[in-house]
């Protein structure tokens, strides 16, 4: 063990290359963030052209040069282009986070196809073409490391609002973890989940009273997270700190499924 880094060293990703899905804001814009905070180069993906350039605009603000990709990953020919042009540009992959992902609050009586098919084609589907995509990169490059964001919503049930196609969407990508990192491991490549609880961002309208009872007051730190708060741990997953962590589903939740 004498080459093995020690203290903080173990979490450096220095020299490493990182793509993110879904980075312009929210959970993914604060990976991105972490990431290159660590030593990483990193390039990250989104539709809207505006959000990217902002995100690039606000990353570059604080020393940070990030590659903004802009493409729909529900589209199977843009998942792949994303993934090749986000090697090329940096030279390769070690590193991919699956973060992009949608959700909609609607009781099953009322859920549409639509909805069904868009949540299942983001956050499975795309889930599955750029870890497929990216995964070629890593095996090529002798390894790397896969964080894919499942949530709380994979483990329990939320109240009070009912979304049952997202729900079951995050058991998928829970067990497309597990998956991914048993067939992987022989070519060096990690594959683990975070599963976090309420988080402030466009998604999660943690501050609105309907919710307080349940989302807040349900939970034993009694609040909701910052995505600064959720970063850290990507990191951890993604560096030589976590060398003989794959298949797992790490929770950051406040307590919240303790009960
Ligand atoms: P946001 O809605 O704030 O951000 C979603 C991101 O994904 C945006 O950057 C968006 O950019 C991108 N995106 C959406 N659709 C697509 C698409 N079709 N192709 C490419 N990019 C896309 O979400 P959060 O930051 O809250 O959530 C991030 C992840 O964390 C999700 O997987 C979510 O399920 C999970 N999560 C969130 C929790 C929370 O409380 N917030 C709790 C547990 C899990 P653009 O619109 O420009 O494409």
């Amino acid at each position: 063990m004498a080459d093995y880094p020690r203290g903080l060293s173990a979490f450096s990703l220095e020299g490493k290359r990182a793509l993110v899905t879904g980075g312009n804001r929210g959970l993914g814009y604060a990976f991105a963030r972490a990431l290159a905070d660590s030593g990483a180069t990193v390039a990250f993906v989104g539709r809207g052209a505006e959000a990217n350039e902002a995100a690039v605009r606000r990353l570059k603000a604080e020393g940070i040069d990030a590659y903004g990709i802009g493409a729909d990953l529900t589209a199977d020919d843009e998942a792949d282009r994303a993934v090749d042009q986000a090697a090329e540009r940096l030279g390769g992959l070690d590193i991919v986070v699956n973060n992009a992902g949608v959700c909609f609050h609607n009781p099953a009586w009322d859920a549409t196809d639509d909805e069904w098919q868009q949540v299942f084609d983001l956050n499975v589907r795309a889930v599955w073409k750029v870890s497929l995509a990216a995964g070629r990169h890593l095996r090529d490059n002798g390894g790397g490391a896969i964080v894919n964001i499942g949530s709380i919503s994979g483990l329990i049930v939320n109240r009070p609002q009912a979304q049952a196609p997202y729900n079951a969407s995050k058991a998928a990508v829970h067990q497309l973890t597990k998956s991914l990192a048993a067939e992987w491991a022989p070519h060096h490549i990690r594959v683990n989940a975070v599963a976090p609880g309420y988080v402030k961002t466009e998604m999660a309208p943690v501050d609105r009273p309907e919710y307080r009872r349940m989302w807040i007051e349900d939970a034993p730190q009694q609040r909701y997270a910052t995505p600064e708060e959720i970063a850290p741990s990507i990191v951890y997953l993604c560096s030589p700190a976590a060398a003989f962590v794959t298949g797992s589903v790490l929770v950051i939740d406040g307590g919240y499924t303790v009960y």
